[in-house]
């Protein structure tokens, strides 16, 4: 992982400074694929600094189409999706996901989708029910499922991923308003498999990987690719991910290392 981070890193840099980025951008300005980003913890201490976060999102709500993850869906199957289209989704349900990143999307007005682990809801460092109800009921922020107990999917039996899929989703609807988007644990492309993704498709209308890439109408809304920003502090290197420049030599390096 910090071999992979600093890869990121020094090419984020590259790209930027030689001016590669700057044409990048000029080429892409009239597509329409759109990013999912990724975060986990937000805070003091935690993978991505509250300032950091900040700055993200005025970063964002500046230069890009903030959507809802209902919104993206929307477009992505009555089309069209709205250019330069950002989704911001936060994985696991850290409680710093109500206390740090939450005023923080208020502020900016920025929408989020949520994937708690459904398992630990209340246990410690972890959100609540009535925090999760609150965020629900403030408009901005949505639930999704992400599993019971967080299994790697593809390892797990048949009657295992049904009871981890489905009795999250159960779970979550008890108590929160319809979860309707997935996310599979761990989210690379040996995490999951066709069996997984049929229980899904069952009862869901989309699920999102961690395969690094942009969204466009092609792509296989069970199968959405997410840009990780779990640990990205540099505004720099958090422009050039979400851009999309880096996905191709992201992939290209979780191949060879
Ligand atoms: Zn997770």
């Amino acid at each position: 992982m910090k071999g992979a981070l600093r890869f990121e890193k020094a090419l984020a840099y590259a790209l930027y400074f030689s001016g590669l980025y700057a044409i990048f951008k000029a080429i892409k300005r009239g597509s329409r694929d759109a990013r999912i980003l990724t975060y986990h913890r937000v805070g003091f201490g935690r993978m991505v600094a509250r300032d950091s976060f900040d700055r993200q999102m005025v970063y964002l709500s500046k230069n890009y189409n903030v959507i809802s993850f209902s919104e993206f869906l929307k477009g992505m199957k009555d089309g069209p999706v709205k250019k330069k289209s950002v989704v911001v989704t936060l994985d696991d349900g850290y409680t710093d996901n109500y206390t740090d990143a939450y005023p923080i999307l208020k502020k900016h007005g920025i929408p989020a989708t949520i994937f708690p682990i459904a398992g630990s809801i209340g246990k410690d460092g972890m959100l609540g029910w009535s925090e999760m109800k609150e965020m629900e009921k403030g408009g901005l922020v949505t639930f999704g499922a992400h599993t019971l107990t967080h299994p790697r999917l593809s390892g797990c039996s048949k009657a295992d991923a049904k009871k981890e899929i489905l009795e999250s989703k159960k779970m979550l609807e008890s108590q929160l308003g319809k979860i309707d988007v997935f996310a599979y644990p761990y989210g690379g492309r040996a995490d999951f498999n066709g069996e997984t993704k049929q229980i899904v498709k069952g009862s869901f209308s989309a699920a999102v990987t961690t395969i690094p890439g942009l969204n466009n109408p092609s792509t296989d809304v069970f199968e959405l690719k997410r840009i990780g920003c779990s640990h990205e502090n540099s505004i720099i290197v958090f422009k050039v991910k979400v851009s999309g420049m880096l996905n191709p030599f992201i992939r290209l390096y979780r191949k060879g290392g």
